[in-house]
């Protein structure tokens, strides 16, 4: 099964191709025509099943078609636990952006470091890329409006959880839009992911690898 069959439009599998990947994952084969479609996603995979382009593909589809008449506030949010991984993200989401048409703008944003550069590059961001602590302080100081994300990621919720995140993803969860799309995805299905997955995900779809 080719990329262009799992219903991504012409300009992302051609991003895909610059990537030189020969084919989908097998989390990317089923979880790719579900976030197309809407639905939200419960996903158990590791880091390298290819989680991050499972969601970042159709993401960026959804953008490059959805935003004419928007405003610029961030549509897509994506909740990760460690700086690592924040950056890792970004650089998925602006390997495969490079190659659209349309600009999509993607930014990582997560503590440890200044905040300021980080205020300054936010204007425009359509998918930003965040921890938990660094989105909250930049929603503080009004950096960040979260009142027009369509699509909640949180990218190994279990780490997130361990980390003790749990206080800040319910407070940012309470400032996003009722109506969005979500996708959780974990490398475990423990007591405390299964908590946040039964709050936040609407008739999930379970993509188990
Ligand atoms: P992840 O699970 O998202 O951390 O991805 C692990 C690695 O797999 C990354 O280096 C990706 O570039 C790579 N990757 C993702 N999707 C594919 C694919 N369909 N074919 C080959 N490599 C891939």
């Amino acid at each position: 099964m080719s990329f262009s069959e799992l219903g991504l439009s012409p300009a992302i599998v051609k991003a895909v191709a610059a990537q030189k990947f020969p084919q989908p994952t097998p989390v990317q084969k089923v979880a790719i025509p579900e976030i197309l479609n809407g639905r939200d996603l419960l996903g158990i995979a590791q880091t390298g099943s290819g989680k991050t382009a499972a969601y970042a593909l159709p993401l960026l589809d959804k953008m490059q078609t959805n935003r004419a008449f928007k405003n610029r506030y961030v549509k897509a949010l994506v909740l990760v636990p460690t700086r690592e991984l924040a950056l890792q993200v970004g650089e998925v989401f602006l390997s495969f952006s490079a190659h659209i048409p349309i600009q999509i703008k993607t930014l990582a944003v997560f503590g440890g470091v200044s905040i300021n550069p980080q205020m300054m590059k936010l204007q425009g961001t359509d998918i930003l890329v965040a921890t938990p602590g660094r989105l909250l302080d930049l929603v503080e100081s009004k950096a960040v409006h979260l009142s027009e994300v369509e699509t909640l990621v949180l990218d190994e919720a279990d780490k997130m959880l361990n980390l003790g995140f749990e206080e800040e993803m319910r407070q940012i969860l309470a400032l996003l839009p009722k109506r969005r799309q979500n996708l959780l995805f974990s490398a475990t299905l423990d007591n405390k992911v299964n908590a946040i997955q039964e709050t936040l995900l609407h008739e999930p779809i379970l993509v188990e690898i």
